[in-house]
């Protein structure tokens, strides 16, 4: 579902577009994560993701819960920014021969996943106060957080290990 299609038409139009697109992305991430986390060797590494897997369950129930109370229904539209992420990184991972090296391609590209859900929660977020919806902004900023907690541990495993084993 383009931006360009005439459906999108007011300010809330675009706010409910964007929690649908998120919504998508959030489901394609539940089943890339997975498969991130048994490609992996890094102890430390599997044990982040595999905790943001949790996380991001807990990331649509949120979503849910806005649909919930703007009342709308809730319902996916289609990503193509994260399907695009998502397909590079199934690319790169099966490119990868080296497992040390591919511990460093799976970070990164876990880290390119919590870049574009920072960007879309924090639009969101900044969008529904403006909306004069604090409730749906608190719920949104919750998400947000633990997005940005996840790429600072993502940045963290790979500065302080899986980027020198790599090299
Ligand atoms: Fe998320
Ligand atoms: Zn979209
Ligand atoms: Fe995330």
């Amino acid at each position: 579902m383009g931006l360009f299609t005439k459906d999108i038409k007011t300010f809330d139009d675009l706010f409910v577009h964007t929690l649908r697109d998120v919504y998508h992305a959030e489901h394609q991430i539940l089943k890339a994560l997975p498969k991130m986390i048994d490609k992996t060797t890094d102890g430390g590494l599997r044990d982040a993701l595999s905790a943001h897997l949790v996380e991001t369950e807990g990331h649509v129930r949120r979503l849910e819960q806005v649909f919930q109370m703007l009342g709308v229904e809730a319902k996916a539209v289609t990503c193509p920014a994260i399907d695009g992420i998502i397909k590079e990184a199934n690319e790169i991972a099966a490119d990868v021969a080296d497992k040390q090296v591919l511990d460093a391609a799976i970070v990164a590209a876990a880290q390119a996943v919590e870049h574009y859900e920072i960007t879309r929660y924090g639009s969101l977020a900044t969008w529904a106060k403006e909306l004069g919806r604090e409730d749906c902004a608190s719920v949104l900023v919750a998400t947000l957080d633990e997005e940005k907690a996840a790429d600072t541990k993502l940045t963290q495993i790979a500065k302080g290990r899986v980027n020198a084993e790599a090299a």
